[in-house]
């Protein structure tokens, strides 16, 4: 699949915390683009799939000096590029610019392209979809990008992180934690599923419960290195978006 040249933005918001994965609670800046190759059932982003949801479009160098103005002005180093699916399109300059001004780029991907400047972000987080998201597995995509990150010695920091919905997700994740198995600089996140975004109020209740869940699950598997977070945002937020 071709990058598209112009970056199209759904929202750039924060800075608020890291809900999810190994930088759970950073002091964050978000930016969400226009766009998925994916249509996951249970998705909480649905609102920017449609292209028609862009409320900018900036070439990589123009987002990268936005987002260093941005940074600057909030006293936020750390800027998380999120979507829809960010590898749909060519962040190259804007990590750049991010980094000669000493601000950290995370990536939060499903694992359905690579694009060539994804190596660069400080983090990876390839978020596979499972059974329940009724998306293909992209299984051998990602373990063909560890191999060839390993042999090109490009040693980032990289999770997978995979939303748990039942039983038959959990499953899924313990396919995921071999492969981790096969990397140093891999780790495995559980993150609890959200059955609906389109809930008000405080849903913290129902996503604990589902937490202690998959806590259970993995306490009777033979899952030894996993980190089970909840999304805290969630927690704190509920169904809430651009917080
Ligand atoms: S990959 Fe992410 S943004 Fe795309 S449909 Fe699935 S949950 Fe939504």
């Amino acid at each position: 699949m071709n990058e598209i040249s112009l970056i199209y933005i759904n929202e750039i918001f924060g800075p608020t915390i890291q809900g999810e994965g190994p930088n759970v609670g950073v002091k964050t800046m978000f930016v969400r683009v226009v766009g998925c190759d994916s249509k996951c059932v249970w998705c909480d982003s649905k609102y920017a799939w449609d292209i028609k949801t862009a409320t900018a479009s900036y070439s990589g160098k123009e987002l990268g000096k936005v987002l260093v103005d941005e940074c600057k002005k909030r006293n936020t180093f750390h800027v998380v590029l999120t979507g829809g699916n960010p590898c749909l399109y060519n962040f190259k300059d804007t990590i750049n610019i991010l980094h000669e001004n000493n601000i950290n780029v995370d990536i939060e991907t499903q694992g359905t392209i690579f694009p060539k400047w994804l190596y660069m972000c400080d983090l990876i987080v390839f978020s596979p979809k499972p059974p329940s998201s009724t998306m293909k597995d992209v299984y051998d995509k990602i373990d063909e990008y560890l191999k060839w990150l390993k042999k090109s010695s490009l040693h980032n920091c990289i999770c997978i992180k995979i939303p748990i919905f039942n039983k038959e997700d959990f499953i899924f994740a313990e396919k995921y934690y071999n492969l981790v198995e096969n990397y140093d600089n891999v780790k495995l996140y559980l993150s609890v599923g959200n059955d609906n975004v389109n809930e008000e109020g405080d849903i913290s209740k129902r996503i604990l419960e589902k937490y202690k869940q998959v806590i259970e699950w993995s306490i009777q598997s033979n899952l030894k290195h996993v980190y089970i977070i909840p999304q805290v945002h969630t927690l704190i937020w509920g169904n809430k978006n651009g917080v």
